[in-house]
């Protein structure tokens, strides 16, 4: 089955007496007709064990999907040794809390080159990932799909290439593809159903359909310059884009089944039922 679910807290739900912390987050999301969330573990993994069961018997009270965003610091392209130890680290550590939450999927941002040579950067993160591959395997996190993102900044690694090549390592690994980010790094590349689906093909050429069908998606419109993303916007945009409904004809004409998670700026949950909208729409058209 499809999901839609915000990502953070969105304003409303911050701002209702109702809701009092994420084990309250199950309730919003279901309130909103919505199926799934993600909890971000972009500052640090910082939560205890009992925060962590509170919350994960929260969602599976009300069969919510949650999923997490591991540390933001994280990169794999990092000459220095301690430091891809340390993005290790960051991972299995995601990878707990997400077992402890009782989810399925862990998003993380691969790296950036920093001052290096593109391809050189390239090269070790490839090498460094496989590595990580090896060691989720040997410590029995098979059943997790661990998510690398396209990146929406040109000085971060993550076009749609090197995340496909970065899955191709490992049937461990399911793309992340952030249209918005997409959009931003190809500076409003993402218009047309077939803008779209040229997307979904880099995928689907060169790995196995479940993980193209079943792909985590965070959508949001983003703001961008000739460096590509600045900020992320909410769907009251109507400059940047993308727009949802060209997305939405793809995921009905290819049956795809994929977590769509919302990162708009303060209206996630509004607009994540906006994009759960547009779909059914497209469905019923179909
Ligand atoms: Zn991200």
């Amino acid at each position: 089955m499809i999901k839609f679910g915000p990502s953070g807290s969105p304003e409303d739900f911050l701002q209702d007496p109702a809701y009092n912390g994420t084990v309250d987050m199950p309730r919003y999301v279901k309130a909103r007709g919505l199926d799934c969330f993600e909890y971000s573990f972009g500052k640090g993994v910082r939560i205890s064990e009992a925060t962590a069961s509170a919350i994960g018997a929260a969602f599976a009270a009300l069969d919510v999907e949650i999923s997490v965003h591991a540390p933001y610091f994280i990169n794999f392209a990092n000459p220095d040794r301690a430091k891809i130890e340390n993005s290790f680290g960051y991972i299995t550590a995601s990878l707990d809390a997400l077992r402890t939450f009782g989810g399925k999927r862990c998003v993380f941002h691969p790296g950036s080159p920093l001052k290096r040579d593109r391809a050189d950067a390239v090269a070790d993160m490839q090498r460094n990932v496989a590595e990580l591959a090896e060691l989720l395997h040997r410590n029995g996190y098979d059943d997790l799909r661990v998510c690398p993102e396209t990146m929406g900044k040109l000085n971060q690694l993550g076009t749609v290439e090197e995340i496909a090549d970065l899955c191709r390592i490992d049937p461990i690994f399911t793309p992340c593809v952030d249209f918005g980010h997409v959009n931003a790094r190809g500076l409003g590349c993402l218009k047309t159903v077939d803008d779209f689906k040229r997307v979904v093909d880099a995928f689907g050429c060169v790995l196995d359909w479940d993980r193209v069908k079943n792909m985590h998606v965070h959508f949001s419109k983003i703001q961008y310059t000739e460096m590509g993303e600045k900020c992320h916007l909410t769907f009251d945009d109507e400059v940047y884009g993308p727009e949802f409904a060209p997305l939405a004809e793809v995921l009905v004409e290819y049956k795809m089944t994929p977590y769509i998670v919302s990162e708009s700026a303060g209206t996630q949950g509004r607009d994540a039922a906006i994009m759960r909208d547009i779909y059914r729409e497209a469905l019923a058209k179909a």
